[in-house]
């Protein structure tokens, strides 16, 4: 038994030291990334429920390693924030995104889309960085996006160390005309303090809570609860990972005022999110 005891020690040392070299080598491959700016976006329309236009769009990051195998960013975000790299790839996807648009937005007819807007993530190092906004500015200024267009989806799950930056972030963007949308909410402990806060364009039901409202009584009692209370404090509110026509139908049952899911659009090339927005359906 005790031979036993030993092998399984000297095996778990050992695959422990695996992951913690394949964690390094996969921090290597993020930094080598950020200097070759090796990352690319989608864009995931969101859609108003009102007359089913496109209102938005959300950017998301995506990573092809070496290897030629594309990490999520659910994983390689935490790890750039790990390893301080966040700034630098936050911003890289901020820039490109607002080219980018700029760019599809030109080649529509003149004078359509004229409200469409672009939802960025930000995560909370992002937010808690007190230069952000600064840059952020500078951005603007360089890529000539228009201000009104651009929103911020954030959750509320920073640091409370970080929290009085963060919200001073958040204040001095909303006083620049950039709209706040609050991320993931229902997940995890999301906390409705942040409706004192600052002030919330708009509230993301995270997909996870999504996924339920259609079976499950309570998720669909609450849900119809965040739809009442958002509105009465003048927030709209956005569900994400609709998949099902089932959902789709409650939401629009319960108020809800837009929808972003694979029901509709996965996340799409430049390319694909153009010839969507030039359709002359959606114009
Ligand atoms: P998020 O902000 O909650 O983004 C929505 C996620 O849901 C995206 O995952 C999207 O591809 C996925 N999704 C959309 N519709 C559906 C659906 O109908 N069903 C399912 N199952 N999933 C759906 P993705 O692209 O893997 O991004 C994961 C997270 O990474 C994002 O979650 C966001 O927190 C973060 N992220 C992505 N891009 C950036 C970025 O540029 N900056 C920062 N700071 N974070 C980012
Ligand atoms: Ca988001
Ligand atoms: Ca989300
Ligand atoms: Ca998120």
């Amino acid at each position: 038994a005790k031979n036993a005891g030993k092998g399984r020690i000297a095996v778990f040392d050992r695959s422990m030291h695996a992951d913690v070299v394949e964690r390094m080598e996969l921090e290597n491959q993020l930094r080598r990334a950020v200097e070759l700016e090796s990352f690319e976006l989608n864009y995931q329309p969101i859609v108003n429920l009102r007359d089913a236009s496109i209102m938005g769009i959300e950017v998301l990051m995506r990573w092809k390693n070496e290897q030629g195998v594309y990490i999520s960013p659910s994983d390689f975000i935490p790890m750039a924030e790990e390893i301080g790299l966040i700034g630098k790839v936050g911003e890289w996807a901020i820039e490109h995104a607002m080219n980018a648009f700029n760019d599809v937005v030109s080649r529509l007819p003149a004078g359509s889309h004229q409200d469409l807007y672009m939802g960025v993530n930000a995560s909370r190092r992002q937010l808690s960085d007190p230069f952000f906004v600064e840059r952020l500015n500078q951005i603007i200024d360089r890529t000539g996006f228009e201000r009104q267009r651009l929103k911020l989806e954030v959750n509320e799950s920073y640091d409370p160390r970080h929290r009085e930056q963060a919200v001073q972030t958040m204040l001095s963007l909303h006083r620049t005309g950039v709209g706040i949308q609050i991320d993931d909410f229902g997940k995890g402990q999301s906390s409705l303090t942040c409706f004192q806060s600052y002030p919330i364009e708009a509230v993301k039901i995270d997909r996870s809570f999504t996924a339920a409202i259609a079976t499950d009584h309570s998720h669909a009692v609450i849900t119809q609860a965040i739809v009442q209370l958002a509105h009465q404090l003048g927030s709209r509110i956005v569900a994400e990972g609709v998949e099902s026509k089932e959902q789709l139908a409650a939401l629009r049952r319960w108020g809800c005022d837009a929808v972003q899911g694979y029901y509709f659009s996965q996340p799409l090339s430049v390319d694909r999110l153009y010839e969507l927005l030039a359709d002359p359906m959606q114009s």
